[in-house]
């Protein structure tokens, strides 16, 4: 069942100082244990919260290994096993997205999930080298690693790549996705001598500042492109949701450029997790929500 295969955990990161300075009210709250999230709407007191269920929820001091363990880890178990896989980081910019996909060196259980992956990828496998195939990209370049630290090496150049500006968010919005790929082929040798040889490919996505314009003070060529990330946002949540629904005949992939080049790798047999993360603080509210319910509909 397709909806089997799409996950969905959300990660609320701790107060920065800027929230703190501010006197920020912590607005949302998880219940790790029975994957639930609760948003308070500032200043309604009478409301009740509005509450979410997903695959999984993660709190300030959670970490990512026990994210990876628990949630990411079957599905790089999968790749190795020539499924493909995907891995999204959504939300506002400084929400926690590269915290939690690239992390950070110390603690080391905040190390993010693209390192853990490939350990985890290299300490399961036999290398290979592989063919250059895939969707074309123009300007994407293709490496052949052999190592936890070459993959490490391509990763920064990547990051070092990516098109980051500056706008009144308080600090660089992300305006770029970052797709990172892994290429595996498995090779099996078979009780008669005979060689099998099995394709995964994981996919770990660090989408663009999921933020409403308005926010962001954008004009011009920098508020096209912001509309243009959002278009894109809304069209892959549409595919993750046409596919969760498992009825819709008609999966609207060509509608961005994102979920073309991530089709193949999308549905299917592919297994897809989403990372949702929040700030906790009464600020970002309306972005926090927003986010909340994009994940649900993932769901
Ligand atoms: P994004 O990629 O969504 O724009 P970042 O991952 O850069 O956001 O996070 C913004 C800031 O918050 C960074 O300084 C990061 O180290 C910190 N941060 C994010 N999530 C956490 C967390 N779970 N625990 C501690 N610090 C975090």
């Amino acid at each position: 069942m397709a909806s089997e295969s799409v996950k969905v955990v959300v990660r609320c990161r701790p107060m920065n100082d800027r929230e703190k300075a501010l006197n920020c009210k912590m607005v949302v709250s998880i219940e790790p244990s029975r994957c639930q999230c609760f948003i308070e709407k500032p200043g309604a007191t009478e409301e009740p919260p509005k509450q979410f269920t997903f695959d999984g929820a993660y709190f300030i001091h959670q970490s990512t290994e026990q994210m990876y363990n628990e949630i990411a880890y079957p599905l790089v178990e999968g790749v190795t096993e020539g499924y493909n896989g995907t891995i999204f980081a959504y939300g506002q910019t400084g929400s926690g997205k590269s915290f939690s996909m690239q992390g950070v060196a110390e603690p080391a259980a905040q190390r993010g999930i693209i390192p853990r992956a490939f350990e985890h990828i290299f300490e399961s496998i036999q290398l290979k080298e592989h063919p250059e195939r895939g969707v074309y990209v123009r300007d994407l370049s293709m490496h052949t690693v052999h190592s936890v630290r070459e993959c490490e090496r391509i990763m920064e150049q990547g990051w070092k790549n990516r098109s980051v500006g500056y706008t009144l968010m308080n600090k660089d919005s992300s305006r770029s996705h970052s797709i990172f790929t892994i290429h595996l082929e498995i090779c099996n040798t078979d009780v008669a001598g005979e060689d099998h040889l099995r394709a995964g490919k994981l996919n770990l996505v660090d989408l663009a500042g999921s933020e409403r314009q308005s926010k962001t003070g954008a004009t011009g060529e920098r508020l096209r492109e912001a509309t243009k990330i959002n278009l894109s946002l809304s069209a892959l949540g549409n595919v993750i949701s046409a596919l969760v629904d498992g009825r819709s005949k008609h999966i609207p992939y060509r509608d961005s450029k994102l979920t073309r080049l991530l089709q193949d790798s999308l549905g299917g047999n592919t297994r897809t997790l989403m990372v949702a993360c929040l700030s906790p603080a009464d600020n970002n509210y309306e972005e926090s929500l927003s986010t909340l319910r994009y994940a649900n509909r993932a769901k």
